[in-house]
């Protein structure tokens, strides 16, 4: 049988704490995807953009009924998928969707938000996001959300590209912020989370900021090496080895994605201008390391011209050896120029928060 949790007491404002699905009581505290198994959900989404169509295909797919609103008529593309499309917001949240799913742009985020017609809604609405960045999306709803609502804050690690040949294995982040503790409310959340799961997702539960602290180690430098790469403008060769064909892939993968996304990356997590700051000092300290070689080399060649011509009567043995040492040990390397790893890095942070003081 199946069963949507907004159909099962009329009114998702009214949920019967003890949900029956299978014959089965739920459990509120349980966690897996086993309580929310034919549940079938009311989910609209605002932000009709590019990812929101993506997560649509495959939502419709699972036997979900999905709304759409964006700023943008997106009334054939969503027809072509099975989703109801709105062009007003009011209207929308006057179908009292179960989950709202926000797949906005970091930077408008805010503003949609505070737009929406939240009284329009039903008090116990579920309301998830799938931003790129954790800590911000959380605050806001916690800032704007009345306390009735549940809050979900989930992070898709992939997107139209890299999950095209299906979601198996891809990474899903989700922190429940939120969640009133009925079953009813849990047992919404999971069968939300269970799409991501069918569709084999690797689900990873964790914090806003131990997401935001991640990615700004890795899918910000990701995307900041793909557009620096972008700017220097790589190009296919006769002689590609693997190296250059996975940049020209970073290439290309980041550069489908919007700069507004990648601007919000920066903008949204206090943790990318730390790590921008690393991969500037760590280029610094690479070209310094190669020029300091150069210079030596150049500063013996100097010097031997310089004996050589002093010592016009050396045997051709010694000078021999004045060559070999020319090709022989570089520099010692200065400690100082070694980049120092992520987890030294960690620890000098650690040391700062300990202190108290930068
Ligand atoms: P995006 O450029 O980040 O966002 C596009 C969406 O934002 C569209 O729905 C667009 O609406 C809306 N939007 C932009 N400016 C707006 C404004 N001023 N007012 C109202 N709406 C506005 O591209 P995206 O790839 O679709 O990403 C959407 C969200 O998903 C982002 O938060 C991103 O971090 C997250 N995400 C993306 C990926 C990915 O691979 N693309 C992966 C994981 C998470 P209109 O089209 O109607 O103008």
């Amino acid at each position: 049988c199946s069963k949507g949790v907004h159909g099962m007491n009329g009114s998702a404002d009214h949920f019967h704490p003890n949900i029956k699905v299978n014959g089965e009581v739920l459990n509120p505290m349980v966690g897996s995807s086993d309580v929310a198994e034919d549940v079938k959900l009311k989910i609209a989404i605002v932000g009709f953009g590019n990812f929101g169509q993506f997560l649509a295909k495959e939502i419709v797919k699972q036997g979900h009924k999905v709304l759409a609103y964006s700023r943008s008529d997106y009334s054939k593309a969503a027809k072509e998928i099975g989703v109801q499309y709105f062009s007003d917001a009011d209207d929308l949240c006057e179908e009292h969707p179960e989950v709202i799913l926000l797949c906005t742009s970091i930077l408008s985020t805010e503003k949609v938000m505070r737009a929406l017609p939240i009284h329009r809604l039903r008090r116990s609405t579920l309301f998830v996001d799938v931003l790129s960045v954790k800590e911000f999306p959380r605050s806001l709803f916690l800032q704007v959300l009345p306390k009735d609502f549940d809050i979900l804050c989930t992070h898709p690690m992939f997107g139209p590209d890299s999950g095209k040949a299906g979601w198996g294995g891809l990474p899903f982040v989700f922190d429940k912020v939120r969640v009133a503790p009925d079953s009813t409310r849990a047992t919404r959340a999971e069968a939300f989370l269970d799409i991501f799961r069918r569709a084999g997702c690797r689900m990873v539960e964790m914090t806003c900021a131990d997401h935001d602290k991640h990615a700004a180690g890795s899918q910000f430098i990701t995307h900041m090496m793909g557009r620096v790469l972008e700017k220097i403008g790589l190009e296919n060769t006769p002689i590609n080895t693997k190296g250059y064909e996975s940049l020209l892939n970073l290439v290309d993968n980041t550069a489908r994605d919007s700069f507004e996304l990648f601007y919000g990356l920066f903008l949204y997590n206090k943790n990318a201008m730390e790590q921008l700051d690393r991969m500037d000092w760590a280029f610094e300290m690479i070209k310094k390391r190669l020029s300091g070689y150069l210079h030596d080399l150049v500063r013996k060649q100097l010097m031997l011209e310089t004996t050589g011509n002093d010592q016009a009567g050396l045997t051709n043995g010694a000078k021999n050896n004045h060559d070999k040492k020319l090709m022989l040990p570089p520099p010692a390397a200065n400690p100082s120029m070694i980049v120092p790893s992520a987890a030294t890095h960690e620890k000098k942070h650690d040391l700062v928060h300990v202190n108290g003081s930068r």
